[in-house]
């Protein structure tokens, strides 16, 4: 007997494998969906620039709905993480640890991971995200911060540039440098001076939650902020991409084409993995475009009739 091999396989159950989920599912492929839990999209307390909600909605609430808008069309999120792929020949072989599985086709979504701050305790963290005094994305939410106190954790062009994008909801920022001094070239500091972003320099730590701020360390002493930006970077979840043979950019991102499949024949890749805005609308349009660009990849090898 031969091998089960399935039209698509979707790493990552976040906006973007989900959507895209959704979409396979309804073209009646046989697809699978594995996810091992970490979806950016969880650690949102209320999304408020998601239309269609406007009163807001949780980020888990969100997921739930997409999960159970798949599972009607058969899509089930499976929990396991992806260990390894590759393509031995014209079809791709998923590795999750000793289970392997093949696809004509896979979709990578696997996002990307928020570096924190250094040294910050993992309850504490949650519990300030949860109650919007640590913040990730000004895109998001910068509209919540409006004329609030508000700290960007960061330095150099990252820094600054964050610092800057906060400007325009409030005049009281200040770009505290996660280690010691600030390495601030002469432009940033020029804009930053405009700006009127104070500077502060680090190492910041013990952080705390009193009274409804967030609390921390600096080289200036302890300080209080209404709302923290840590704008440290991340890191791209790539590196299946990589080992598939498939290119990035020089900050990791996975490179795609018009119709989101990556250099490699078959891989596409959507979402935050992907060099872009990273937001649920955008993963959620990529996903669309690259489940539809699957579905024509599909039809030009195989028949799809019923
Ligand atoms: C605090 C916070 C607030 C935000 N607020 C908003 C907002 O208000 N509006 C907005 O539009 N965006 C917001 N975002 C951004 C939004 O969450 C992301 O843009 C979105 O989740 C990206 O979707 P994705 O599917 O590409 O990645 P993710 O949601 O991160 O999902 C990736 C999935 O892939 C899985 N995965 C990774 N590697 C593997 C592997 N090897 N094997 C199996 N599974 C794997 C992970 O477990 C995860 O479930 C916010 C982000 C944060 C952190």
């Amino acid at each position: 007997m031969s091998e089960p091999i399935d039209d698509c396989i979707i790493i990552g159950a976040g906006p973007a494998g989900l959507t895209a989920a959704i979409y396979l599912a309804r073209y009646h492929l046989d697809i699978r969906l594995f996810d091992c839990g970490t979806s950016r999209a969880s650690w949102i307390p209320t999304s408020r620039n998601h239309a269609g909600f406007p009163d807001g909605i949780n980020g888990e609430e969100l997921l739930d709905r997409m999960r159970d808008q798949a599972a009607k069309y058969g899509a089930m999120r499976e929990p396991k993480r992806v260990t390894d792929l590759t393509k031995p020949d014209e079809c791709f072989t998923v590795t999750c640890d000793d289970e392997s599985y093949r696809a004509r086709t896979v979709l990578l979504a696997t996002g990307v991971v928020n570096n924190r701050p250094e040294g910050i305790d993992e309850q504490l963290h949650d519990e300030a995200l949860s109650r919007g005094l640590i913040r990730y994305c000004p895109v998001c939410d910068g509209y919540e911060v409006t004329d609030k106190k508000v700290a960007v954790i960061g330095t150099g062009d990252h820094g600054t540039a964050e610092a800057q994008f906060l400007r325009t909801y409030t005049s009281d920022i200040t770009l505290v440098s996660p280690g010691g001094d600030h390495d601030l070239s002469d432009t940033c500091s020029k804009a930053l001076d405009e700006a009127g972003i104070k500077r502060v320099a680090g190492p910041c730590g013990d952080f705390a939650v009193e009274n409804g701020a967030i609390v921390f360390d600096t080289a200036e002493g302890r300080m209080r902020f209404d709302s923290m930006y840590p704008a440290l970077g991340s890191v791209v979840r790539s590196g299946l991409a990589q080992s598939c043979g498939a290119k990035v950019s020089d900050q990791d991102c996975v490179l795609v084409d018009d119709h989101l499949e990556t250099s490699v024949s078959g891989l596409f890749a959507a979402g935050d993995v992907v060099l872009g805005l990273d937001q649920i609308s955008h993963a959620m349009g990529q996903a669309g475009v690259a489940s539809t660009a699957i579905r024509n990849y599909l039809a030009e090898i195989m028949p799809l009739r019923r």
